[in-house]
């Protein structure tokens, strides 16, 4: 029996000022597309958000900039306070107060001092502090939280208790454009991306909430590799010894298989868990169920994924939705072990869970059972997801499925 437990929390007035929109503007052209200028490989990131149908202006970055001190990695926090002609060393302190013991307020701040604290806030710095609108628990011990930001824009997150882990699966956009049709986020607008901030105070708000995460996964609203540096940039915050140290390797990036992207993420110094979305072992099946795969068909696919490999070593999971009479046959199980044959992996089962709008129903754990036996012996290690969250719309595909899109 779920139940709600509505809640506020107080909401972030600061306005930034003009200077420092100007500044955080300016700051921002670091995002995909002048990733996409400066290194070919990354051209097809930016056809990405030509795929996606949006400009990257109207909606690649907050419609409001920011001067959050939470979105700064402990570089541009040492550069920030440098401005204010502070010694660098506070910048560390200021980065541990928020990351590391929870800090929300400038004023909480206490290594600084208060004439410093004051100067932040009259410049319109803040620590961001989404309001969590409700929370819902589920008797599995899953719970789902309905964060609103600061311009108003919705979005959700789940704590996840399995194993004795607790895992934070969270939003990277507003919405989702990848229309994946089994998916109850593809009917919510892709509006916005997520500023790296905004990503990392969901893992903050869930942990004042409740417990310390030992893990993040990136498998919430929106595709996090069409939002690139700030989904890189959050993991290089959890991760960061002066904050909350999440390791990488418990840290997993979940994509519908945005190549260009998987490439490009293989090249950098800090490289999360990769898993991919896959629901399908052929084109024509896969891009009913998974429209990118017009853009980025498997053999592209698995190719980015294989020199993911060859950089980092890495096993990749791949999630594949089990969906009744859709692509859960014997056929399709022998296909995939062909597929994915070359490649060092995982495969997830994990049972379809239903949401309003969605005519797919779940395999039965009689065919799921019998479709992993196939991959089993052939060698492919499978596991078969639990269901979890699921009589709060908070299991996998089912974040949104309360809303009703303006
Ligand atoms: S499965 Fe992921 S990429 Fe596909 S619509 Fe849902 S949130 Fe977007």
């Amino acid at each position: 029996m779920a139940f709600w437990e509505a809640r506020t929390t107080k909401k972030n007035n600061s306005a930034p000022t003009a200077t420092h929109r100007a500044q955080e503007l300016a700051a921002s052209s670091g995002g995909v597309l002048r990733a996409a200028c400066e290194q070919a490989d990354l051209r097809g990131v930016r056809n990405v958000n030509a795929y996606a149908g949006k400009e990257a202006a109207s909606f690649g970055e907050p419609s409001v900039m920011n001067t959050d001190l939470t979105d700064k990695t402990l570089e541009e926090l040492e550069q920030t306070v440098l401005a204010f002609q502070q010694k660098k060393y506070l910048a560390r302190y200021i980065f541990s107060f928020i990351h590391a013991k929870g800090v929300r307020q400038i004023s909480q701040l206490s290594p600084l001092s208060k004439a410093f604290r004051r100067q932040l806030t009259e410049q319109g710095y803040y620590i961001c502090q989404l309001n969590s609108v409700t929370t819902l628990e589920d008797p599995d011990g899953t719970v789902k939280y309905l964060f609103q930001l600061a311009d108003g824009n919705r979005i959700e997150a789940v704590l996840l208790n399995e194993s004795g882990r607790r895992t934070a699966c969270v939003s990277t956009q507003v919405g989702c454009a990848m229309n994946c049709s089994f998916c109850a986020t593809a009917r919510v607008r892709l509006r916005r991306n997520l500023t790296a901030g905004e990503i990392v105070d969901q893992v903050n708000t869930i942990e004042q909430d409740r417990c310390r995460i030992s893990n993040v996964v990136y498998m919430g609203m929106g595709e996090p590799l069409l939002n690139y540096d700030a989904v890189l940039k959050s993991v290089r915050i959890l991760n960061h010894p002066d904050g909350k140290q999440i390791g990488v390797r418990h840290i997993t990036v979940s994509t519908c298989g945005i190549a260009p992207a998987i490439r490009q993420l293989a090249t950098e110094d800090i490289r999360p868990r990769l898993a991919i979305s896959l629901n399908a072992p052929t084109d024509a099946l896969r891009t009913r169920l998974m429209p990118v795969n017009a853009k980025y068909p498997l053999a592209a696919l698995l190719q980015a994924v294989h020199s993911y490999q060859i950089r980092t070593r890495q096993r990749v999971t791949f999630e594949y939705v089990m969906i009744d009479g859709i692509n859960d046959k014997s056929q399709h199980a022998r296909a995939l072990v062909e597929r994915l044959r070359p490649v060092h992996c995982n495969v997830n089962l994990i049972e379809h869970n239903p949401h309003p709008g969605c005519k797919f129903v779940s395999s039965s754990v009689q065919r799921i059972g019998q479709f992993a036996e196939i991959l089993t012996s052939a060698g492919v290690e499978t596991t078969v997801r639990l269901r979890m969250g699921r009589k709060i719309n908070a299991a996998c595909g089912q974040l949104g499925a309360d809303w009703r899109d303006g």
